[in-house]
């Protein structure tokens, strides 16, 4: 029996009706090299809410990257978990930002916290997260699993599985999934598909390890694309563009 709150609504102009939005935290931080840059955060947020407008409704999780890697800090000397947990904290910052930029475009969101912080974010409820998405509030994950190692793509992965995604759209610099990397190879070539097993075997480098995993054994599909193209995420929902699927 499918509960009438997990189906998605109709869209238009696209075959998709609900999708999860992934991101790194570098993607927010423009040229600086570390943390966010306001316009870039902007532009991101007008790509959204261009798809927010074709009425599909929309999950993101961003990472925390730009702020703190709990790989980075245990590298330091820092304790592992404590290093996560600050990792996680960066991911939160990353969300409220996103969500002022999709508010001051009209777009109503919520940040839904893995990690308590009921002053900042809403606790992670499915139902009610659920809710939210059939209501067409962009619903912003935060805080990745609430789980040291792990990451925010394994996070992604989770919450689309669990808010009934049909695809991950994972946002990077290219166009899509190379056979090597594009930017120090003029010859590298771009799959327009690839299976799960074959990232995992060839180590393409899309997600890690448990987040390709955890997305082929429930079948969800990961579109990787160009977030630094205009119009890009638009574009690839209805039907253009070039990307690459990962599919079983
Ligand atoms: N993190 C974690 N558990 C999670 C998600 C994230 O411990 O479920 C921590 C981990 O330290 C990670 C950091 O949060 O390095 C930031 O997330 P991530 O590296 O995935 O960010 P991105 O590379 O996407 O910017």
């Amino acid at each position: 029996m499918t509960l009438p709150t997990t189906s998605p609504t109709r869209s238009s102009g696209t075959a998709y009706r609900r999708v999860m939005l992934k991101i790194s935290g570098e993607a927010l931080m423009g040229d600086q090299g570390f943390g966010l840059h306001p316009p870039t955060v902007h532009r991101i947020a007008a790509e959204v809410k261009s798809v927010h407008d074709m009425g599909v409704e929309i999950c993101m999780v961003i990472g925390g990257g730009n702020i703190f890697r709990g790989l980075a800090g245990s590298a330091q000397g820092m304790e592992r978990t404590t290093a996560d947990y600050m990792g996680m904290l960066a991911t939160v910052m990353n969300a409220l930002a996103m969500q002022s930029a999709l508010e001051e475009l009209g777009v109503f969101t919520r940040v839904i916290s893995a990690i308590r912080m009921d002053e900042v974010a809403e606790p992670y409820i499915r139902r009610r997260a659920v809710r939210h998405l059939e209501k067409k509030r962009v619903c912003i994950f935060a805080a990745g699993t609430g789980n040291p190692y792990f990451t925010t793509d394994t996070a992604a992965t989770l919450r689309a599985n669990e808010m009934n995604c049909e695809a991950i759209f994972k946002g990077t610099k290219v166009d899509g999934v190379y056979d090597k990397d594009p930017v120090k190879h003029a010859d590298a070539k771009r799959y327009e598909n690839v299976s799960y097993d074959d990232v995992l075997a060839k180590r393409l480098g899309v997600m890690d390890a448990s987040a390709i995993a955890l997305a082929r054994d429930n079948n969800l599909p990961i579109i990787v694309f160009s977030l630094d193209t205009p119009g890009g995420f638009r574009g690839i929902l209805a039907g253009e563009g070039t990307y690459t699927r990962v599919q079983g």
